[in-house]
């Protein structure tokens, strides 16, 4: 069985992927060309920069970080990002059932498109599920992320279906995913998930720009602006007129 994690990077002490202090991995590789992806150097799986991590190593971190999780490990834990970590399903599987043995609590951040048994099999070891559906419209998603929704769609359902919490993710473009007839075709499909507990609306932001002109690659939202308070907070109505008080701005 693979005991090797490919990443990327690693943050201690996030705050923004998943609840409380958590020990951030970013696996590397990714199926999906996201045109506003803000870690395009995460996208190949084999790079000359990829690194990689033993399971036992990554148990070390969150052991040394596990005095900043709070009591019984109630307010942080261990959460792998991307790139798309679910590329690398079975390592993680393997590496979730440890941190879970051990008391830590588990996070994906996922861009759901990996529909497999490798993939449910991990789902069981999750404590929570970031899910990151970039678009309610097949075609538009395909323009955005370069492949349809149909993945993404089939593993919110498959949560949905084991009961098993998860958050969902929107990123919000200007000219990209604000338009108002799929926002609320997006809010309505998901108004009758009982295991969502939050949504969280992430504002479009131009900061991994530069890294595309590093990689000698073209960015094509060069003209796209972030969105502006009047944009987001139309967003947040059109959300919370179908999903309620769950739907947060970050
Ligand atoms: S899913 Fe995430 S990592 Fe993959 S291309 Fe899109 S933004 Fe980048």
């Amino acid at each position: 069985m693979a005991k090797t994690l490919k990443i990327h990077s690693i943050e201690t002490f996030g705050v923004h992927d998943g609840p409380g202090i958590r020990l951030v991995i970013f696996a590397q590789g990714c199926p999906f060309r996201c045109l506003y992806c803000h870690n395009p150097d995460t996208q190949d799986l084999e790079t000359e920069q990829t690194k990689t991590k033993t399971i036992a190593e990554i148990l070390d971190l969150l052991e040394r970080e596990k005095p900043y999780f709070g009591k019984n490990c109630t307010q942080g834990g261990l959460t792998i990002s991307g790139g798309e970590p679910t590329l690398q399903a079975k390592v993680l599987t393997s590496l979730f059932k440890k941190a879970k043995e051990r008391g830590f609590h588990t996070c994906l951040d996922s861009c759901g498109a990996i529909v497999s048994k490798a993939v449910e099999e991990l789902y069981r070891f999750t404590d929570l599920l970031l899910l990151d559906v970039k678009h309610i419209d097949a075609d538009w998603h395909r323009k955005l992320v370069g492949q349809s929704n149909a993945k993404v769609l089939e593993n919110a359902k498959i949560r949905e279906k084991s009961g098993r919490e998860m958050h969902l993710r929107y990123v919000l473009v200007p000219g990209w995913t604000d338009q108002e007839k799929h926002l609320i075709a997006w809010a309505k499909y998901f108004s009758h998930f009982k295991t969502v507990s939050k949504v969280e609306i992430l504002p479009y932001h131009e900061l991994g720009k530069h890294k595309y002109k590093e990689l000698g690659r073209e960015y094509y939202l060069a003209d796209t602006k972030a969105p502006s308070k009047e944009e987001i907070a139309k967003a947040k109505n059109i959300f919370t007129e179908y999903l309620g008080n769950k739907v947060v701005v970050n």
